[in-house]
């Protein structure tokens, strides 16, 4: 099976990829097909990933896969969920974007520092599946007190796992792709696939 994924991010797309690559699917990143990044205009990691993945089944012709992700902090009421990826601005790069997001996470966040990954992954055969497939993961973890690690990508550094005694930014990356929110989603969703009708 073809399957476009429907994101420009290299962290995620690594991460995909990696999980992805024991399976029978020829998997191509939109990028590599020309196609943009999709906007990301709602309030719910459902309805983003979901106009995503339309977005480059109608783009590419292809099955796409999507993946909505962020991260949300107890005390923070959620933040800062959907908007993760431009938390602090929309204005640089992507690691510098990063670096700011991750900055202003430790401005903002106080004495609770609970907090979980949660992604969501939708899978379309075509841009008017009415039945696409669904599955989320959820991954519980606390804000360290400071960045620690190089791995991963985005708020890893920052995303600490009290039971490991490490950051998800210290973690391999096949460690990571075991225990993460898009890990498990994308578990799910193979399961979903494989008892899923044809057509
Ligand atoms: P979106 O799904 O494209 O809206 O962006 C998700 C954003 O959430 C990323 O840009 C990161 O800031 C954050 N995020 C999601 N998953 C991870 C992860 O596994 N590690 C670190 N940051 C993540």
């Amino acid at each position: 099976m073809k399957l476009v994924l429907a994101s420009g991010n290299p962290g995620k797309l690594r991460e995909i990829g990696t999980l992805l690559a024991p399976l029978s699917f020829e998997v191509i990143s939109q990028g590599s097909l020309g196609v943009a990044e999709a906007e990301e205009p709602h309030d719910t990691f459902l309805e983003n990933a979901l106009a995503k993945a339309r977005h480059a089944a109608r783009a590419c012709g292809l099955p796409a896969l999507a993946d909505d992700s962020g991260l949300c902090v107890e005390a923070l009421r959620g933040e800062p969920g959907v908007h993760s990826a431009y938390y602090a601005g929309r204005e640089g790069g992507r690691e510098e974007r990063d670096a700011r997001n991750n900055e202003l996470l430790l401005r903002k966040v106080g004495q609770n520092r609970s907090a979980c990954y949660y992604c969501i992954m939708v899978l379309v055969q075509r841009v008017d599946d009415p039945r696409p497939l669904i599955a989320e993961g959820l991954w519980r973890g606390e804000i360290a007190r400071a960045p620690r690690g190089r791995g991963g990508f985005g708020y890893d550094p920052l995303f600490y796992l009290p039971g490991l005694g490490r950051t998800a930014a210290e973690l391999e990356p096949a460690e990571k792709n075991r225990l993460s929110h898009r890990g498990q989603a994308l578990a799910k969703l193979m399961g979903l696939l494989s008892e899923s009708c044809p057509g």
